[in-house]
């Protein structure tokens, strides 16, 4: 296995070796309770006061007030607490308040959702309003003058998690300033700690909250600022540490290890400077833009942390790119968070203004200031590598055994289906939407195989945009698309093939077999099979595309007429998404009633596999990862049983020879267990009672790269 490259440090990062020793020492050797008046309190109280000047020093905190906490939440919390009590406070008394509570657009959701819990629980009915920014991430500062009047609380982020844009804290300063009545200002400083000057005291700021596990220090750690005369009420009472403001007994491990790091931020010798930080971002960028063609960059470079970096790829999820660079051991994070069905969009590249593709594909790539430069290197040299292995698994279609390969193309609650006839070197699309084209165009690849038909089941506005626009990409990348086919995307030299009602249909040659066109009642589907002498059989039918199943999506095709020409095992493709994302069987869809329960768990683990695989020898380890995750991370073999690959997306191809040998023990994986818990459970309630899956896929298990 080659080692992890972690590029998500604004997740959270590794202890710092001298944080971890400074840990280490407190909890055996100066571990008194701080409030002891014995000497080992009073030698763990000088722990306490030592970490809090240096923290004082670094934050120019000026005569405000640093608390210990235990990490940005809760310093945010104390601090939306303290500014709405106190606004409450002078409403009561009659004192003019605005009656607006601003927030960032972009700011991270503990700061929004804060503020509408404790508006909540004091029962001010305050207004939340977002301030907008623009396409650089930058506060509407015309936007917030406009508002500031008429504000109470303002809270801005000193820069984004995300995208790593650093907000103008002087611009913001200079419009509260110019206010009347000028609002508590919160100041969201966790990612710039370390990395961008503070200045709280000399900006204003009347709160500022810092998490010690984004620099090096460990989780449970936290920094609360709050000016000299800035409203406070505790958000925890009890034992009256922290002077009354943070009752509890302090993380004393914990605060000694972030003086560790504040100590090595002090010194200036182990963070990278500036200058270094830029070089190391642009030698990942110049590899990103190496590996990836085409890639967009979403961090504004001008004015960004110089260690972050946001960028998409057009075609690609942000989970497909995150499942090729993970397959590969290098952690990254998405940029947007996607539910099973539906990619949903990052509100931080919404907030900015990027189409909605941008923040569906978006990945952020974050270090630390004490990376090395050889290790920027190697994640160079991973990236690339990434990058090889999506335009190989893109290329060149892999051979099979002469059987037609499907992939399903998935995006936004549709499906496109690619049909790979590897006899004759050639794909047929069907049913393209604008919301797959992008996906269909890198299965295409670089079109070293033609497209012989573009098929579509529905005649709707944008089934027809999507054809002629795959139509024109198609010419575009010299595929004579136009010239091979006719309006109905059906290619010229047909043949007609009887069906089981009696039909005679469009066929056309795919793979072994044909590929029919069947039209009833207004509905549209393709039937792709193994035609006898006499015709397509209903038990020849293999595979049935449809624009819809009949729910949720709608009506769809009927299938009880769609019985009339397929058995009962074809599978069915259907355009329109189930929101479940596989394909089933027509006799499953026909009767769900009978299916079987979703049982309870159908997992092995790392420790039960091997045993399992022995008591059951004849078990296939079936790997779900797609092809670029493949090339990326290499082949599986666990316990001496070489897993095949079977992509996810290919499903269909294989679906229907599993469930002809029901008997046969099937165990699926992938990345982390989720992909593959739903093709077991899936392949269960379609009738195979053996299938299994690896709890906790790859990710928890010593997976061996061959
Ligand atoms: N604010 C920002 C900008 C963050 O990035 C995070 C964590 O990702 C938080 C607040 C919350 O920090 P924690 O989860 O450490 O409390």
């Amino acid at each position: 296995m080659t080692p992890d490259i972690y590029l998500d440090a604004n997740a959270t990062t590794q202890v710092l070796p001298a944080a971890a020793a400074a840990a280490q020492r407190v909890m055996q050797e100066t571990y008194g309770n701080p409030s002891s008046t014995h000497c080992t309190g009073i030698q763990a109280r000088q722990v306490l006061s030592d970490v809090r000047a240096r923290a004082r020093r670094v934050l120019d905190a000026g005569e405000g007030r640093v608390l210990f906490v235990s990490g940005a939440t809760e310093a945010i919390q104390t601090a939306v607490l303290s500014a709405l009590c106190d606004i409450r406070e002078r409403r009561q008394r009659g004192e003019p308040v605005g009656g607006l509570l601003l927030y960032g657009a972009t700011e991270h959701k503990a700061v929004p959702e804060s503020i509408a819990h404790w508006n909540r629980v004091l029962a001010l009915n305050l207004e939340l309003r977002a301030i907008p920014v623009d396409g650089r991430g930058q506060h509407d500062l015309a936007v917030l003058q406009a508002m500031a009047g008429n504000a109470a609380l303002v809270c801005t982020m000193a820069a984004n998690n995300e995208t790593g844009a650093i907000s103008d804290l002087d611009g913001i300063a200079h419009v509260l300033a110019s206010c009347a009545h000028r609002p508590l200002w919160l100041v969201d400083g966790v990612q710039a700690l370390g990395k961008l000057p503070l200045d709280l005291a000399r900006r204003g700021i009347d709160y500022s909250a810092f998490s010690g596990h984004k620099l090096y220090a460990p989780k449970g750690t936290g920094l609360l600022y709050v000016r000299e005369g800035a409203p406070f009420t505790p958000l925890m009472v009890g034992g009256g540490q922290e002077g009354g403001c943070r009752s509890g007994t302090e993380n004393l491990a914990g605060i000694s290890a972030l003086g560790a790091v504040l100590q090595v931020l002090e010194d200036g010798n182990t963070f990278q400077p500036d200058a270094e930080l830029r070089h190391m971002r642009d030698r990942l960028v110049d590899a990103l833009r190496d590996a990836f063609p085409g890639v967009v960059f979403n961090t504004p470079f001008a004015a960004a942390l110089p260690t972050t970096i946001n960028f998409s790829v057009p075609g690609f999820s942000s989970k497909d790119l995150l499942d090729v660079f993970d397959a590969a051991n290098l952690r990254v994070s998405a940029g947007s968070a996607c539910s099973a069905a539906k990619a949903i969009p990052s509100y931080v590249l919404d907030a900015m203004g990027f189409p909605a593709w941008r923040s569906a594909s978006a990945i952020r790539m974050s270090f630390g200031p004490a990376a090395l430069p050889a290790w920027i290197d190697l994640a160079c040299q991973r990236i690339r590598h990434c990058g090889q292995a999506l335009g190989r698994a893109a290329a060149a279609p892999r051979q099979t055994d002469g059987a037609v390969q499907i992939r399903q193309v998935r995006a936004e609650g549709r499906s496109s289906w690619m049909l790979l006839d590897v006899a004759r070197r050639r794909w047929l699309v069907i049913d393209p939407h604008p919301c797959t084209l992008a996906g269909i165009q890198r299965e295409l690849g670089n079109l070293a195989w033609p497209v012989g038909a573009v098929l579509a089941t529905t005649d709707s506005a944008a089934a027809q945009l999507a054809r002629q626009a795959l139509l024109h990409w198609i010419d575009a990348n010299g595929g004579h698309a136009d010239a091979v086919l006719g309006d109905t995307g059906w290619p010229p030299g047909e043949t007609h093939c009887a069906l089981a009602d009696g039909t005679l249909a469009h066929a056309l040659p795919v793979g072994a077999g044909v590929l029919v066109r069947w039209q009833d009642d207004g509905h549209t589907a393709y039937l792709l099979g193994i035609a006898g002498p006499a015709g397509l059989g209903g038990n020849d039918v293999r595979h049935v595309f449809v624009a819809a199943a009949p729910t949720p999506c709608g009506p769809g095709m009927p299938l009880e007429s769609l019985g009339v020409v397929a058995g009962d095992q074809a599978i069915v493709c259907s355009a329109c998404d189930d929101g479940i994302s596989f394909t089933a069987t027509l006799g499953a869809l026909r009767s769900p009633a009978t299916s079987p329960e979703l049982p309870a768990d159908a997992s092995v683990d790392g420790r039960t596999l091997r045993r399992f695989l022995i008591e059951h020898p004849q078990a296939r380890l079936i790997d779900l990862r797609e092809p670029g995750e493949h090339l990326a991370g290499g082949p599986v073999r666990l316990h001496g049983h070489m897993a095949q690959a079977a992509a996810l997306s290919q499903i269909a191809t294989h679906l229907g020879g599993w469930l002809a040998r029901r008997d046969e023990p099937l165990v699926f994986l992938c990345r982390s267990g989720a992909r593959s818990e739903r093709a077991a459970a899936w392949l269960r309630r379609l009738g195979h009672h053996n299938a299994w899956h690896l709890g906790g896929g790859l990710a928890l298990q010593a997976a061996q790269a061959e």
